[in-house]
C-alpha cells in the first residue's frame, strides 16, 4: 500500500513479512522493527511495542462498556475517550466534545477491569478522539496486553496520513505499534452510506497487524449497520455505529422518552 512507505520514511520502518491486502481494507502483516528518536522498537504480528507502564497515567473517559458486539469482530470491551475538537456535524457522540468533561481513570485501573471483562477477545477504543490521549491510552493498552492477548481496534477522527505525519515524540508511533485495526477520518454526514462499522465513506479502515486480517473485509463496509441498547448508571445508552435516521430517531425518543 503507498501510505506504508511514509512510514517507512518517517519512521525508518522495516517490514519483514508480505503486506497483506483484503478487499476494501488495507492489512499489513509481520514484523515491525522502527526507530523512532532514540526509542527503538520491535513490534511482532499483533503489535507489541517495547515500553514500561507509567503507574500514575490517567484516560479521561466519556463512557465505557464491558461486552459489545457491534464495535468490531467477536465480543468487545468498549471505551469512549472524552474530548475531540472536530465538531463533526450529524456526531454520534457530541457529549464526548468537551476536554474537561467525562470522568478520569487510572491506566492500571481501568487495564484491571478490562483483563476481568470475561470472553472478551478485544478492545474497541473510540471517543471523542483517542489520539488526543496518545500516551494514557499507550499506558493503557501495555497494561492490558501485559496480562492478556487482547486484540486492539482504534476509531480516530484524524486521517492516518496525518497522524503520520504530525510531529510528537514518538508517541503516536508507540500508539500504532499496538493497534490491530484503525478506522480513520471525521464523519462526514453527506458521505454516510449507511455501511457497516464506519460512519462515512471517506474513512477507512487499516489493519496495522495481521489479527483482524481474516475477517476485516467480511465484517466491513457491509451493507447493514447494528446497534446495541444498553443500561448505563440508570440511563439508556446506544453502542455501535447507527443509520442518521436510526440516531435521529433515538435522539428524539431519547429526549421525549
Ligand atoms: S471526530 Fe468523531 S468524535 Fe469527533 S466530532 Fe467527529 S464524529 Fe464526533
Amino acid at each position: 500500500m503507498s501510505s506504508i512507505g511514509a512510514v517507512c520514511e518517517i519512521w525508518n520502518f522495516t517490514r519483514e513479512d508480505d503486506v497483506v491486502a483484503a478487499p476494501g481494507v488495507e492489512c499489513w502483516s509481520g514484523r515491525f522493527l522502527f526507530d523512532v528518536q532514540d526509542l527503538q522498537f520491535d513490534m511482532n504480528l499483533y503489535g507489541r511495542g517495547l515500553m514500561s507502564l507509567k503507574p500514575d497515567s490517567k484516560v479521561r473517559l466519556y463512557a465505557t462498556l464491558p461486552h459489545t458486539r457491534v464495535l468490531g469482530p467477536y465480543l468487545r470491551f468498549a471505551i469512549w475517550v472524552q474530548g475531540c475538537g472536530k465538531k463533526c456535524p450529524g456526531c454520534m457522540t457530541p457529549d464526548a466534545a468537551s476536554f474537561d468533561g467525562g470522568f478520569l481513570v487510572k491506566a492500571d485501573e481501568l487495564a484491571e477491569r478490562i483483563v476481568n471483562s470475561l470472553e472478551i477477545e478485544g478492545v474497541t477504543i473510540s471517543g471523542g478522539e483517542p489520539f488526543d490521549q496518545v500516551s494514557a491510552l499507550t499506558n493503557l493498552i501495555h497494561a492490558v496486553r501485559a496480562r492478556r492477548d487482547l486484540g486492539v481496534i482504534v476509531y480516530t477522527g484524524y486521517t492516518l496520513d496525518y497522524l503520520m505525519n504530525r510531529n510528537d515524540s514518538g508517541e503516536i508511533a508507540s500508539f500504532f505499534s499496538l493497534i490491530d485495526l484503525l478506522i480513520d477520518g471525521p464523519y462526514v454526514r453527506e458521505l454516510d452510506d449507511g455501511l457497516s462499522l464506519r460512519g462515512s465513506s471517506n474513512q477507512a479502515v487499516y489493519c496495522l497487524s495481521g489479527r483482524y486480517a481474516g475477517v476485516a473485509d467480511q465484517i466491513y463496509g457491509r451493507p447493514v449497520r447494528k446497534v446495541e441498547i444498553h443500561i448505563l448508571d440508570n440511563e439508556l445508552f446506544l453502542a455501535g455505529i447507527p443509520g442518521s435516521d436510526m440516531l435521529n430517531t433515538w435522539k428524539e425518543r431519547k429526549i421525549t422518552g
